[in-house]
């Protein structure tokens, strides 16, 4: 790793300088954080399974025509990416009623909603992303008119796509964040997706048993993280049944049917 420059570490990731320019490395840590990286952890193979989900998923985006930065997986934990100008919103989307839509509204879990719910949460950790509206978006210059008109446009085509794609997985998608980064071209920019899409920043319930296959294994002490989201990339065909993983992911067959009996842990 020393060998590239760092241009960034988040929580669950670190961006190298890529071999040309306009070109980053990502690479997917299996460090965990929840509730503003007050709880902190580590998910075992966690990296492994986003970089190949991610991949999974941004490719078929592109696919049907939605942008993206994800040009193509380098290794098991690396992907290379364009280099975008993040916009500095989390655009969270919500087909079903969970996390923070509950605790502010006061609304069930589990409640199916009436239509699609987009959300906009300010990219600032001091803060907590604070939830912001689009007045405020635009007030304060965080993406333009037309930019969020592209944002809600691409949100919902993605969540479309997502809700069949997962569903013929027997996976409920309950809810989502999105990143977009600008790409700049003299003076014009236009969006693209960016960031990663992964069982870290969905709700996935299994569409039979309600089992949750998803961050909240770790946020809520759960336990079977590292066999839910393992249990994600296999339904979606990228670990074979007696497959050990992608080198570093464990073998499968050892934690297939341990997800419902799992206890959870001790905080
Ligand atoms: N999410 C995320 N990163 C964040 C906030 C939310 O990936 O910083 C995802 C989260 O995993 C969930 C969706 O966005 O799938 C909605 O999250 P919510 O607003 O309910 O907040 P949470 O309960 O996760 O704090």
């Amino acid at each position: 790793m020393s060998r590239r420059r760092q241009i960034y570490e988040g929580k669950a990731k670190i961006l190298y300088e890529g071999p040309e320019p306009g070109t980053l490395i990502q690479y997917f840590k299996d460090d965990a954080t929840a509730f503003n990286a007050q709880k902190r952890g580590t998910i075992n193979g966690k990296g492994v399974i986003n970089n190949r989900i991610s991949e999974f998923v941004f490719t078929r985006l592109s696919h049907i025509g939605v942008p993206t930065h994800f040009i193509r997986r380098l290794n098991m934990r690396e992907q290379l990416i364009r280099q975008v100008e993040i916009v500095p919103l989390e655009v969270i989307v919500r087909n079903v009623a969970a996390g923070s839509l509950t605790k502010r509204l006061g609304i069930d879990e589990g409640e199916t909603l009436p239509h699609t719910l987009l959300e906009y949460c300010y990219k600032d950790d001091g803060l907590g992303d604070p939830l912001v509206s689009e007045e405020e978006i635009a007030c304060f210059n965080w993406a333009s008119h037309e930019e969020m008109q592209d944002i809600s446009s691409m949100a919902i085509r993605i969540n479309d796509f997502l809700c069949g794609m997962f569903s013929a997985i027997n996976i409920r998608l309950v809810d989502f964040k999105l990143e977009f980064g600008r790409l700049w071209d003299g003076d014009y920019s236009r969006l693209i997706l960016a960031d990663e899409i992964s069982p870290d920043g969905c709700r996935l319930w299994d569409m039979t048993t309600g089992e949750k296959l998803d961050k909240d294994r770790f946020r809520r002490d759960l336990g079977g993280e590292e066999d839910a989201y393992r249990e994600v990339a296999r339904r979606l065909g990228l670990l074979s049944e007696n497959d050990s993983g992608p080198g570093e992911v464990l073998d499968l067959a050892h934690h297939r049917g341990r997800l419902r009996g799992t206890k959870p842990k001790k905080s």
